[in-house]
């Protein structure tokens, strides 16, 4: 099938959470009108800091969470119209691993496809050892598995059904640099087999490495929704600090190009891309401002204040 001919993996239309508000304290508005597109056939990432709405957002798709207004289709099935067809077309990967230690791989995943009603005879549980690379410890309790194939099984759970959606929420939090590579490498065969990938990180990295597309969400509202490359550009800032002998009133003139801010009266900072010649330029502009310079360090802004940078950039 062309990507044409396949229904769009993922709508959302003005998606409204508002978590009911527990012992006097008020709800909490956790997604705010999100409006989502997620083409078949690609790696989307969701990116944002905690207590964005990511969760909240995969929970509705899943069916986990009740929304409280807009509309969702997950393969062109409005969860409310047919919330088990929906279901059906979305496999979620958590984030801790939940597996049962003594359970060895193939009976964890006959006993998921059970859960989920698939009849025997429609089963593909060899096939997805044999994809997941656990052939040869299909009979193996999961305890004795390493780290990098309990991953691999946990993927495996959701996907016995088949689904063509799959999310992963938070694949690689607290998995080692070469293993990671490893799950990174998985994905991407999913995805060349067909399945399109919904991936929430907190990793800028991971989502560089593997998205098509990122969308980042802020306090429940959609702060970004670009390429990759589209929205690395604007994101891959470094920080120049630059303080500078005596309280400045306003900005010199010729550094306004450089939109610094103010931190404090004796301290500027400049944000520029890494790959330029922009601090050359930034530095040049100071000798002209004629300030007398009493420390430089550059800084690379945490993930976090990427995030806050960019939200501020495109709403202003
Ligand atoms: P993320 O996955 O991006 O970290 P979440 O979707 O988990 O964000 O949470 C979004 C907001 O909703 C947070 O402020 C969180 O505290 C709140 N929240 C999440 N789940 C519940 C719940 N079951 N009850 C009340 N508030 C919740």
């Amino acid at each position: 099938m062309t990507d044409h001919e396949q229904p769009t993996a993922v709508e959302v239309e003005d998606l409204e959470k508002i978590y009911p508000g527990t012992g006097g304290r008020g709800g909490k508005h956790a997604l705010k009108g999100v409006s989502l597109t997620i083409p078949s056939g690609s790696i989307f990432g969701l990116l944002g800091p905690n207590g964005a709405g990511k969760s909240t957002l995969i929970n509705i798709l899943a069916g986990l969470v009740l929304k409280s207004g807009g509309h969702a289709r997950v393969w062109g099935i409005d969860i409310d119209k047919a919330p088990r067809a929906a279901r059906a077309a979305i496999g979620v990967v958590p984030q801790e691993l939940s597996l049962d230690p003594y359970f060895p791989a193939r009976a964890a995943l006959e006993l998921q496809a059970g859960l989920f009603g698939i009849p025997k005879a429609a089963r593909r549980t060899d096939e997805l050892l044999e994809v997941l690379g656990l052939a040869d410890k299909a009979t193996a309790p999961a305890r004795s598995l390493s780290g990098g194939m309990r991953r691999r099984l946990m993927v495996g759970k959701a996907l016995v059904h088949n689904p063509p959606v799959l999310v992963l929420d938070e694949p690689t939090a607290g998995v080692d640099v070469a293993l990671r590579q490893q799950l990174w490498d998985y994905v991407r065969l999913l995805n060349r087999r067909g399945t399109t990938i919904l991936l929430t990180t907190h990793y800028l990295q991971e989502a560089e490495a593997l998205c098509d597309r990122i969308a980042i969400l802020a306090d429940g509202q959609i702060a970004a929704n670009d390429t990759t490359s589209a929205l690395l550009r604007g994101i891959e800032d470094q920080e120049l600090l630059v303080d500078v002998a005596s309280p400045l009133a306003s900005l010199p003139e010729v550094l306004r190009a450089f939109e610094p801010h103010l931190a404090t009266p004796r301290r500027l900072v400049f944000r520029y891309a890494q790959n330029g010649d922009s601090v050359g330029r930034i530095l040049d502009a100071l000798r002209s401002a004629e300030l007398r310079i009493t420390g430089i360090t550059t800084r690379q802004p945490d993930f976090e204040e990427v995030f806050l940078n960019l939200v501020r950039r495109r709403s202003s």
